[in-house]
Formats: structure tokens, sequence, C-alpha cells
């Protein structure tokens, strides 16, 4: 069975791969290892899909190689996303920060829209696979399943995305056959994460899990405004996902709680900073700090300058030390992965093994929350579809 293009893996850059390559007539088949493709797709941004951010830039991005994603965003940007997806009904509605959703909610809308017209184009697709090995021929590829089929293909697109949630279809396929033809990899973690606590901040998790606080996370020189969250066992939430794409084992994290408040305003006042702080702070979080801190129940002038830097300390530059991560079962990407150096950037295809083509989440490129993972996978998918 001879292909012009083989893909593996159905997930977004897989999809969006296949169908520029068979709009351009080359007959294509997709090997997915589920039982159908996108289950990612299907279930991001809670079954709605943040399908884009209308800020998409090189800076939202983390990479080894961080210039290597301007070449591929500015060829596919978030306008052309848009009007791509608008062909298939598909029209966006803005949450907060640019994050594009579809107006129907449904995520089901991209992967229906995009496996329908790859199919119509006369794309294949074969599910349930299991690929065993994949051997460069000069030229082309052979591809032998576990199932023992082979299949014989001129270019090969390696779509296998992240490690994370495996029982989505997550496999580390595309980090063991790049390893295994010497291309390097930047080593992965889970990103997009929540955080557990130390044993000695377990009980303030516990005790407040369930609030959310709009706080800052700050890490170095990277820090992130959105909801902490607390939890039974750490802290989630927008702004904690966004910083443990940076976090590395050890690093303290600093939470400001309250991101617009200064010091001063408290001090100069005449209203206990409990009153004050009502109202700004969740009564469950508020009453925490009033049991750790009983003199936030009086007149300012009555509490003295080392028990209002202790307030502050609290509540502006709290230190969180993350025991770890709830790891790659609760990670939505994964860090690392290919190195992008092994690329060329304009088309993805790998330097050593040429014909084979990398991209998506597979590759060390990984978006911050809000819809920018996508638009890497959606602009890496036209940028391979094109040239396959
Ligand atoms: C819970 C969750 C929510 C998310 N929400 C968003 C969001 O709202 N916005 C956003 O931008 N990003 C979101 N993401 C991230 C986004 O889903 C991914 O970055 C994106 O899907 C990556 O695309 P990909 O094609 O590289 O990989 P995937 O979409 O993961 O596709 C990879 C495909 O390859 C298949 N596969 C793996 N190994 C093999 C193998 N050995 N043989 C054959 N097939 C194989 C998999 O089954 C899968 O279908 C979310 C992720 C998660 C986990």
């Amino acid at each position: 069975m001879k292909w012009d293009v083989i893909i593996i893996g159905a997930g977004a850059y897989g999809l969006m791969t296949a169908v520029f390559a068979a709009r351009r007539g080359r007959k294509v088949l997709l090997l997915e290892r589920n039982e159908q493709a996108g289950k990612k797709i299907l279930i991001s941004g809670g079954g709605r899909c943040n399908y884009t951010n209308l800020h998409t830039s090189s800076e939202n991005f983390i990479s080894d190689n961080p210039h290597f994603t301007r070449n591929i965003l500015s060829r596919w940007r978030v306008q052309d996303t848009i009007d791509f997806f608008a062909r298939y009904g598909i029209h966006p509605a803005e949450k907060t920060l640019g994050q594009l959703f579809p107006l129907s909610n449904k995520a089901r809308d991209f992967r229906d829209g995009l496996l329908h017209e790859a199919l119509t184009l006369g794309a294949e697709i074969h599910y349930g696979i299991r690929v065993k090995t994949v051997t460069p021929m000069s030229p082309g590829f052979e591809i032998r399943t576990e199932e023992g089929i082979s299949f014989v293909s001129e270019k090969l697109v390696i779509a296998t995305g992240g490690k994370s949630i495996p029982p989505l279809g997550a496999t580390d396929f595309g980090l063991q056959l790049a390893s295994s033809w010497g291309m390097k990899l930047i080593p992965d973690a889970p990103a997009l994460v929540p955080f557990t606590a130390e044993k000695s901040e377990e009980e303030v998790c516990s005790t407040l899990s369930g609030l959310s606080v709009d706080a800052v996370a700050r890490l170095g020189k990277t820090s992130f405004r959105e909801a902490v969250l607390f939890t039974h066992k750490g802290w989630s939430g927008p702004a904690i996902l966004q910083i443990s794409s940076y976090w590395k084992q050890g690093d303290q994290v600093e939470i400001d709680c309250l991101p617009n408040w200064e010091l001063s305003a408290t001090i100069l006042g005449t209203t206990p900073p409990v009153q004050w702080l009502s109202d700004k702070l969740p009564s469950r979080f508020l009453s925490r700090i009033a049991e750790e801190m009983p003199f936030i129940r009086k007149r300012p002038a009555e509490i003295s300058r080392k028990d209002f830097q202790k307030l502050e300390q609290r509540l502006k530059h709290l230190n969180i030390h993350p025991s770890g991560t709830l790891g790659y079962a609760k990670a939505e990407v994964m860090r690392g992965g290919v190195d992008t150096r092994e690329l060329i950037p304009q088309t993805l295809e790998s330097k050593k093994v040429p014909g084979s083509y990398w991209g998506g989440e597979v590759i060390d490129v990984t978006g911050w929350l809000g819809g920018y993972n996508f638009q890497w996978a959606w602009a890496c998918g036209v940028a391979t579809g094109n040239v396959v």
C-alpha cells in the first residue's frame, strides 16, 4: 500500500496537515491509535475548544529556541484561523484575554469539520493502529504495525502530540522515534498543570479548598494575573497553570493576592483592614487571615508597622513551595520535546531524516494557556500540508 503522505496521529496538527495536503491532490493516509480522531480537540476548553487567541505572538510560547515559532506563526495568523474555520460555519466569540471559542460552544465542530474535509478530498484514515516500526528507505518510509500491516509512503508526518493525559491516546512515540533517529530532544515535563503542596502548606490549601482569588503568580521575571484556585492537594487555576510551564522542582512561586492594593492606602486610612478587605477577598480566605493575624480587626493607628508588613507579606508576597505537580495525568500540555533546531523552520522537515515532518506538541514549543497551543498546531499543519 503506497501513499504520498502518511500522517501518524489524527489530532489538531495531523488533521490540519491532512486537509492542506489533500487539497493539493496528495494521496493521504492518517494512522490513528484511538478509535476516533482528535480526542483532545473534543475535550479541549471544557468541551468548547479555545481554538486561538487574538494576541498570539512568539512571546506566548516557551521553547529552548525561542525565535523558532516566528516563521510559522507569521505565515498563518489568527485571522487565517478565524477565516478558515468560518468556512465550516464556526464563528468566534471572545471570552477573556483574547481567547476565542466557537459561538456554538462545541469543540466537536472543529474535529468534525477537519475530518470531513480531509475525507471528502480523498484522504483515508485507519483507526486502532499500533505502529511498531518506522524505517526510512531511500526514498520514502516503511511503516509496520503491531498487527503486521505494512504501509509505504513518500513523505511522513509525525503528529503524535505530547505525553499529557494518556487515556486520551497520548504516547511518547514521537519522542522515542526522534531519539532512535539521532534527533536531539529537549527534556520534557508536564506543563499547564496544577501544583501539589508540601506537608507544611497542605493544611492551608485543604482549608481554603475551592476558593479562587484574582491574583498575580510570579516566578522570576515571569508573572501572570488570573485566578489562583486553592485545592485539597495544592494550587490550581489559570495563573498557576500558566506559571507551572516555567516551574522547575525546588522553585518557589510568589502570589500577590491583592494586585491593586498598596500598603500605604491602608495605613493612612481609619478603617480596620478586615473591613477594608472584606469586599476584596473571599470571606473564608479573610477569616483564615484574621485567625493568623487578629490585629487586622483593629484600627490602623493601633497596628504596628511590623504587623502591617506581616500582612503585606501574607497578601502581596505569599511564597508557596510546590512539592511537585499533578503530572501528565492532569497536565494540559507537555513542555520540551523534539529540539526545533533539528527542523527546517519554514516546513518542519527534519534535517537528519529528510522527508519526515514534525509539528504540534511533539516538538519543543509550548504555548501559554488561552488558545495558543491550537493556533500553533493549526499553523504547523498548514506549513507541513503545503509542502508534503
Ligand atoms: C484537557 C485539555 C484541554 C485543552 N484545551 C485546550 C484549549 O482549549 N486550547 C488550546 O489551544 N489547547 C488546549 N489543549 C492543548 C491541545 O489540545 C494540544 O496542544 C493539541 O491538541 C496538540 O495537537 P497535536 O496534534 O500536536 O497533538 P494531539 O491533538 O494530542 O494529537 C495527537 C494524536 O496522535 C495520536 N497518537 C499518539 N501516539 C500515537 C501512535 N503511536 N500511533 C498513532 N497515533 C498516535 C493520539 O491518539 C492523538 O489523536 C488542551 C489539552 C488538554 C489535555
